[in-house]
């Protein structure tokens, strides 16, 4: 894989006095009332704000938040300002605006190791369309980029690949040069996007609602590891494929062929154990035996990677397979196997467990861990220079 410059080999000497263009990933829950409701993204994006501070840059900082059409107050990053203060120890000013004369001003009188929040980069259409003329007008307040949004490197959009064209050196922050490596640890490559040389036995759990959302993930998978277990939603349609009774449980009709397919390919891989289920009945979480059988073929591996939750996890009632799941990977995690979380709700389910720092890696990235593990490039990454 190709490995990328970090933020960590600028030096004073790099940075000093620079204008530095950082895309984070500030992408946090916000309340009814705009109150941040989960601050672990402006955290986590802390260590590479500082260290540019500290050099004596000047950070021009940039995120979306939500999906907002136009400009949207609701989605305004002006609620993360304080608290983006109090952890860097420094007052953070907040632009109106993520291009204009505004920020050209605004800017341009920041001092050393000063930080400018720009408005949602996502209240123009430009962003996500990564129109060649507004990443210009990003990039023309700064000298140079880093990029430490993970989570969003899966799309080239303005603020993530388009910039690059205008600022050099662009470098990744020091949260996304940690992503980078730990997935280069279990062997996904970048430039070739496979699972290339985990440890062996390497499991993977796949779960979550829908098999037409994870039909690029397993097929990639199953390529690549000796164990897939499936679990949540999807599993019914690989059910009801194999002619069992699945009642009112989730379905996708157009499916079931594929499902044949991915049974076919996977044979001796995939454990399923299947009872028939009862008219009106709706599968909602795995059962007693299936935490059982998944656990002691857990017991045996290396590596696992989980993505997609064993059951309606939001629900109490049917969280108890997800939970057991979390716990069995963090005990597994203790003995040194090498776990991976990813997607969206797999991670909301590992930390309402509890157990979130108890896993070898939690992707914030969800969607970009994702699409590596279907073989996808990631133009957010693919974009900064080659280390
Ligand atoms: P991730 O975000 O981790 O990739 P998904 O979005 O694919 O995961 O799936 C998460 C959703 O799947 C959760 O909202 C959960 O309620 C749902 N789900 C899990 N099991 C079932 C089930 N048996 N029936 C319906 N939905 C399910
Ligand atoms: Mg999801």
């Amino acid at each position: 894989m190709a490995a990328k410059r970090s933020v960590g080999t600028l030096t004073e000497t790099d940075l000093k006095e620079k204008k530095v263009f950082l895309r984070a990933d500030l992408n946090v829950p916000l309340d009814d009332n705009q109150k941040i409701t989960d601050d672990n993204r402006i955290r986590a994006s802390v260590p590479t704000i500082k260290f540019l501070m500290e050099k004596g840059a000047k950070v021009i900082l940039a995120s979306h938040l939500g999906r907002p059409k136009g400009v949207t107050p609701k989605y305004s990053l002006k609620p993360l300002v304080p608290r983006l203060t109090e952890l860097l120890g420094a007052q953070v000013v907040m632009a109106n605006d993520c291009i204009g004369e505004e920020v050209e001003k605004l800017a341009a009188s920041l001092p050393n190791g000063g930080v400018l929040l720009l408005e949602n980069v996502r209240f123009y259409k430009e962003e996500e369309k990564n129109d060649p003329e507004f990443a210009k007008k990003l990039a023309s307040v700064a000298d140079l980029y880093v990029n430490d949004a993970f989570g969003t490197a899966h799309r080239a959009h303005a603020s993530t690949e388009g910039v690059t064209k205008y600022l050099k050196p662009a470098v990744a922050g020091f949260l996304m040069q940690k992503l980078i490596r730990v997935l280069t640890a279990v062997g996904i490559g970048l430039s070739c996007g496979a699972v290339a040389n985990p440890k062996k036995p390497f499991a993977a759990i796949v779960g979550g609602s829908k098999v037409s959302t994870k039909i690029g993930v397993i097929e990639s998978l199953l390529a690549k590891v000796d164990i897939l277990i499936l679990g949540g939603g999807m599993i019914f349609t690989f059910y009801k494929a194999q002619g069992y009774a699945v009642g009112k449980s989730l379905v996708e009709e157009d499916k079931l062929e594929l499902a044949i397919s991915l049974i076919q390919k996977a044979k001796s891989k995939g454990i399923v154990p299947a009872s028939s289920i009862p008219d009106g009945w709706m599968g909602l979480d795995i059962g007693p035996d299936s935490i059982k059988s998944f656990s002691q073929t857990l017991d045996t591996t290396k590596t696992v990677i989980w993505n997609g939750p064993m059951g309606v996890f939001e629900f109490e009632k049917f969280a108890a397979g997800t939970d057991a799941i979390a716990k069995k990977l963090a005990e597994l995690t203790a003995k040194g196997v090498t776990t991976i979380i990813g997607g969206g709700d797999s991670v909301a389910a590992v930390e309402k467990a509890g157990l979130a720092d108890k896993m070898s890696h939690i992707s914030t990235g969800g969607g970009a861990s994702l699409e590596l593990l279907e073989g996808k490039t990631l133009p957010g990454v693919m974009a900064l220079d080659d280390a």
